[in-house]
């Protein structure tokens, strides 16, 4: 059956891999520090190969580029800078920025000496987000930006926010928005941390009182921020929507660390902070173990799992996919995939655990998996939500996809200024 997938074995994906684990092998000292480890990977253009090569990639596809990764994989080095910056600003400036820009912003992502975050939800606008009220007047060269944003993830010490502003309040709800590359470290900006339920404080809320950026740092046209916006959420969807192959990882930015410490000297980790290390796996065959090992093995656990695994292997394919056009509409597919996953995770997970699931932090962590699932649990409402909401997704799909007719509101023409507020 033809789905669309190369095969990335059998075609061109042992020789993708084989080279980048060659290459990493005979580049790799554990002792080096990272931010060298990490300039040798973006002068390789292995930091992140889907990008075009203009922008400092190789101009491959997803597959490819975890092609590369699992190379990278099999030479047990250090994984590249992941994040924000690399998953949606580097692409979306790739896409619409000038050469000087994709020269002075993009290359530092791929080197892993700057780091980013998205500047797009305020408390009026997450779902209605061309509702946002963030404002951007001109001074002579620069922008003078006063507004709130909220559930910006990872946003202490940032380099460059990605930030969505209003910038023409007489145009309507969505032509008078600007994408800007807005500098983090400077007076007026003040980071509050959120703490979840998971614990952690991955998001925040930012305020922004008469801050500044330059004219120079808007991506695309002024006022032409809502297409320039939406490049850069089909990446986070399509990212989010497939899964990659995790590799060890390095906290990237020009306030991290971790820059100069020995690259050998990291594991798996995502950006929110540790986790638990859990091996390469699929996620049913763990819990199987888990089970296993707690005697509560039975058919209907089993068949939780058995659904899981195929959700998860069905949705890795569609994830090989999503970047090669194949299908429209594949990142929202992907992305609403991905937060079914999470509840079945939940789900088969704790089946699989059984009363050990009630556990919490230490207690947790010293059960199976390093507490795995009770993670996993704490995280599952947040897929639904990021980059989306599940019933946002649906409606794209419903009016872009189906061609159902849109919810009634205001004339588009209608100018923002007249516009109820959120
Ligand atoms: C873990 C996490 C990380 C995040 N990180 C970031 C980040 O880094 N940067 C950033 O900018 N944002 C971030 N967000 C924000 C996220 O994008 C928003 O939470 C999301 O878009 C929903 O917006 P909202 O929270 O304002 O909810 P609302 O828009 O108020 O929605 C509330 C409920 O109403 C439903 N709803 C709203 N409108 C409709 C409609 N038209 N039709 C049907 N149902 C509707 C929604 O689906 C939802 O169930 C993050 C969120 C989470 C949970």
């Amino acid at each position: 059956m033809d789905v669309g997938v190369t095969s990335a074995t059998t075609v061109f994906g042992m020789s993708i891999r084989e080279n980048a684990r060659d290459w990493a092998r005979a580049n790799w000292d554990p002792a080096m520090p990272v931010r060298e480890w990490w300039q040798l990977l973006a002068d390789e253009r292995y930091s992140l190969p889907s990008l075009p090569e203009h922008a400092g990639g190789r101009g491959y596809s997803r597959q490819e580029e975890n092609e590369v990764k699992r190379g990278l994989g099999d030479a047990g080095v250090l994984g590249p800078p992941g994040g924000i910056a690399t998953m949606m600003a580097a692409p979306t400036i790739a896409d619409h920025g000038t050469p000087e820009q994709i020269e002075r912003l993009v290359a530092p992502i791929l080197n892993g000496t700057s780091s980013w975050c998205q500047l797009f939800s305020e408390p009026g606008a997450g779902s209605d987000l061309a509702g946002l009220q963030t404002r951007a007047e001109r001074d002579g060269d620069e922008w003078i930006v006063n507004g709130q944003k909220v559930w910006t993830s990872l946003a202490a010490g940032t380099d460059y926010g990605m930030l969505l502003a209003r910038t023409d309040p007489d145009k309507p709800k969505h032509s008078g928005i600007t994408w800007f590359a807005f500098p983090m470290q400077q007076d007026g900006v003040d980071i509050r941390p959120l703490v979840e339920m998971t614990g952690q404080a991955f998001f925040n809320e930012v305020f922004m009182d008469d801050t500044r950026v330059p004219d120079a740092n808007i991506i695309g046209d002024l006022n032409d921020g809502w297409r320039v916006g939406n490049t850069t959420l089909a990446y986070e969807r399509g990212s989010l929507a497939g899964a990659g192959v995790e590799l060890p990882f390095a906290r990237a930015g020009s306030s991290s660390d971790e820059l100069d410490q020995p690259a050998g000297g990291f594991g798996l980790r995502t950006e929110g902070g540790p986790r638990p290390q859990v091996g390469a796996a699929p996620t049913a065959v763990r819990y199987g173990e888990y089970a296993g090992k707690l005697g509560l093995d039975d058919p209907a656990r089993r068949d939780a799992r058995v659904r899981l695994y195929i959700r998860e292997e069905v949705n890795r394919l569609l994830g090989q996919r999503s970047r090669s056009g194949a299908v429209p509409a594949i990142g929202n597919l992907g992305k609403l995939a991905m937060s079914e996953i999470a509840r079945m995770k939940r789900e088969a997970g704790n089946l699989s655990i059984g009363a050990l699931g009630m556990l919490t932090g230490d207690d947790a962590a010293d059960g199976p998996g390093n507490g795995e699932v009770q993670a996993t649990t704490l995280h599952s409402p947040a897929p639904s939500i990021y980059g989306g909401t599940d019933q946002v997704q649906r409606n794209i799909l419903g009016e872009r996809f189906l061609g159902l007719p849109k919810e009634p509101g205001p004339a588009k023409t209608t100018p923002f200024r007249d516009l109820p507020k959120n």
